[in-house]
């Protein structure tokens, strides 16, 4: 059974109105994510996932109230696994490069890394087990084999809490399990998480919350809660 009394906070939204200079896209959101907390967001199109998410970052202000980083938590930082992107076959960046990226938090391209970065991403490439890949040009990878590189990459960036982007859009399904098995792992070692998807079944085989977006409003429970709850009636009959 959770314990949610003892554990800490990562990211607190009070009464936070989230959009665009003139539109909230979300209204008085009261959301707390807690650490080593699952949780699955999902809505239509156009819901305002992706401006949660931005929000969640602190790559968008909110419009009212706050949305909080607890940065006395572990690094601080917000690991981060974007919607799939398309890098040119022939670009030439090696899988290693792409996750030392992910030390650069202030978007500063550098020539060098030190020891304890290149021993840090070596790490977490063996953990995902794509160690063997490390040397190999990142374009000429499978799609599975890319997001299981971005993953590794957010985990450069923050070793409380990842938030991802729809990441399992266009894998097959066995490259979408070796996923789901991999942030299961992160997981279950605490690793919060927060991940945007469409994948309904997963999400409530996997997530301890749901939060749910819709034009009416939120709903943010446990997915035993949600699964009582009006609006994913009415969602999961379409
Ligand atoms: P989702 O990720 O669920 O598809 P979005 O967060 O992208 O939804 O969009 C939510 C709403 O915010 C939509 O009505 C969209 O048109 C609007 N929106 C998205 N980006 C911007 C922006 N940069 N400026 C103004 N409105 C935006």
């Amino acid at each position: 059974m959770d314990n949610d009394i003892e554990k800490k906070w990562l990211i607190s939204c009070r009464d936070a109105g989230l959009g665009y200079e003139n539109k909230a896209v979300l209204e008085h959101l009261n959301i707390e994510i807690l650490e080593g907390q699952y949780i699955c967001v999902i809505g239509e199109n156009g819901s305002g996932k992706s401006t949660l998410i931005k929000s969640l970052l602190g790559l968008l202000k909110p419009v009212s109230g706050t949305v909080q980083i607890n940065r006395q938590v572990g690094k601080g930082a917000v690991g981060y696994l974007p919607q799939q992107t398309q890098i040119q076959r022939n670009f030439p960046v090696s899988v290693m490069e792409v996750v030392l990226s992910g030390f650069l938090n202030d978007m500063r391209f550098r020539p060098f890394y030190n020891k304890k970065e290149k021993q840090e991403a070596k790490r977490h490439l063996e953990h995902l087990g794509i160690a063997d890949l490390a040397a190999e040009c990142y374009g000429e990878l499978s799609g599975g084999q890319q997001q299981r590189v971005l993953l590794a990459r957010a985990l450069c960036a923050a070793d409380k809490i990842l938030v991802l982007d729809e990441p399992v859009t266009g894998l097959d399904p066995v490259a979408a399990n070796t996923l789901y098995e991999s942030m299961e792992l992160l997981h279950q070692e605490g690793m919060a998480i927060v991940m945007v998807t469409h994948d309904m079944g997963n999400a409530l085989k996997y997530a301890d919350k749901i939060l749910h977006i819709s034009d009416e409003g939120y709903f943010f429970g446990t997915v035993e809660e949600y699964k009582k709850s009006e609006l994913a009636q009415i969602f999961l009959l379409k």
